[in-house]
């Protein structure tokens, strides 16, 4: 029998009826029910932080940091337990989850630290005795709303910036991948966070959305996930004046120039298309290839993808994971059948993996597409799955400008071993997170995050410029 994980208000574990949690690798298996929230929770949980706001805010920042520490000390003991129950929820492969967990502690470390900087300004005034300095204040009551494909990480790089600015924080975590984001609210809870600062509420986004945005208390929204919800939260927010960041799709391209390192290219764009199996909101769908090299780089692609092992993330050798659900194994499959249409069969995979353990799971083929053109479907969409489209480039200036032809701007990756292009691109590139010889996807917390056009809106997560959007400046003017 699975375990009942309640929903977490003014310091309280509150019952109501469930929703389940179901291992997409196995669906016979029941990783949690969780208590399906209603809008009257979103409410409640919104006064509780309310409440809890002047003690938190007025207690020191690094005491604030000290509650952090102790997070992320209770999550490093329970560190092979979180990545276990992640593949379990999410799909990903163990070392996958293993890896994401640890990014989780890192953050929740590295914001406990930021407690004893807290940096503000101080600038010499043009008045004689005069000091003049700008101090970090807390926005407030903050609604964070986070997507399952990283389903601890993204969690843990909103609640840690958002806590140690004295921000008190209601968390709704999508209804696929849950239990993560539930185990941090739990370690908030030993660590002794006082009551009412953390609080957590699962169930549908469509039913809590309305009451989150309307919450009187509430003062800004984080929000990562589709670009659909994003933007209908936007119009929303603005209606009360909310603060609001939004991080969501993406379409992202890999440039493979003719000069790369040919094998390095090619682990790279195996790697950022298919691991996590195309569920990274960096993940390259786009594979840009020149002129010169295409035909070789596609063979090579297509035998080294022919090499990956998809099943079930907790067996060891395995490289893919399942799709989440079967809403999103559906949508694989329906943009698979829209390449076919567009640019003909894909050079490999192209369907859904059945027999034995996989007819347990919502296990999809990686797909590599070739000849892909600029104005297809599956060169302008984001599908969130192990889809790769391959198009050719005349040169490096072609390349450039197909990579540029979409709406989205999250993430993008160059192969090259020329600096003049790495420099060109690094300029040119209209996206808010780039690598260089590298995939396109693996990001770490101390630098910002984020991206550019469709893709985000409002300042940059992670890092020191996370604390942008959590504090508000307090200006002082002081004549002595
Ligand atoms: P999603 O369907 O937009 O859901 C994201 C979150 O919003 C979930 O908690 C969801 O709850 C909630 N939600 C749904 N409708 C809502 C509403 N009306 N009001 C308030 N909240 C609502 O996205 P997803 O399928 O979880 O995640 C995949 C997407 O996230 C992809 O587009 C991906 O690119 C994007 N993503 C972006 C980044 C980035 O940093 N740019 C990072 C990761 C993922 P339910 O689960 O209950 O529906």
């Amino acid at each position: 029998m699975a375990d009942t994980y309640r929903n977490y208000i003014n310091g309280e574990w509150i019952g109501g009826p469930t929703f389940e949690n179901r291992n997409p690798a196995d669906t016979s298996e029941l990783v949690g029910l969780f208590v399906k929230g209603a809008p009257a929770d979103v409410t409640a949980a919104a006064q509780a932080a309310q409440a809890a706001l002047p003690g938190w805010a007025g207690m020191t920042a690094p005491g604030r940091g000290n509650f952090l520490f102790k997070v992320a000390d209770i999550l490093d003991r329970k560190a092979e337990q979180l990545a276990n129950e992640m593949t379990r929820e999410e799909g990903k492969t163990l070392p996958e989850s293993r890896g994401e967990v640890r990014r989780a502690i890192n953050i929740f470390r590295y914001f406990a630290g930021e407690g004893s900087r807290m940096p503000g300004m101080l600038v010499p005034s043009e008045r004689d005795r005069v000091h003049m300095f700008a101090l970090r204040k807390p926005v407030g009551v903050v609604g964070l709303v986070t997507p399952w494909n990283f389903p601890i990480a993204i969690p843990a790089w909103k609640m840690a910036p958002a806590l140690i600015c004295g921000n008190t924080v209601l968390v709704k975590p999508a209804s696929a991948a849950p239990l993560s984001a539930w185990r941090i609210v739990e370690a908030c809870h030993e660590a002794g966070i006082p009551k009412g600062v953390v609080n957590f509420i699962a169930g549908s986004g469509g039913d809590l959305g309305q009451a989150l945005v309307e919450a009187p208390p509430l003062k800004a929204v984080s929000f990562t996930g589709s670009c659909s919800v994003g933007n209908w939260l936007h119009a929303e927010a603005s209606k009360r004046r909310l603060r609001i960041q939004l991080e969501m799709g993406g379409k992202n391209p890999t440039i493979v120039c003719a000069d790369a390192d040919f094998n390095l290219a090619v682990e790279n764009v195996v790697n950022g298309a298919f691991f996590s199996t195309g569920q990274k909101c960096t993940a390259t769908s786009r594979a840009i290839v020149e002129e010169a090299i295409y035909d070789r780089f596609l063979d090579a692609l297509v035998e080294r993808t022919r090499k990956l092992k998809v099943g079930n993330g907790l067996e060891a050798g395995v490289d893919i994971g399942p799709a989440v659900d079967e809403a999103q194994l559906e949508t694989d499959l329906r943009y698979i059948e829209i390449g076919r249409k567009e640019a003909g069969a894909p050079l490999i995979g192209g369907n859904r993996l059945t027999g034995g353990a996989y007819d347990k799971g919502w296990f999809v083929e990686p797909t590599l597409f070739a000849n892909v053109t600029e104005n297809m479907t599956i060169a302008q969409e984001e599908i969130f799955g192990p889809v790769l489209a391959v198009m050719r480039a005349k040169d490096f200036d072609d390349a450039m400008r197909i990579a540029n032809g979409v709406p989205f701007g999250l993430s993008a990756s160059v192969q090259t071993t020329n600096v003049t292009r790495v420099f060109d691109y690094v300029h040119r590139m209209e996206a808010g997170l780039l690598t260089v010889n590298l995939p396109s996807a693996g990001v770490e917390y101390q630098l910002p995050f984020g991206g550019t056009k469709d893709s985000s809106f409002g300042p940059k997560e992670q890092g020191p410029a996370a604390l942008e959007f959590y504090s508000d400046y307090k200006t002082v003017y002081l004549k002595y």
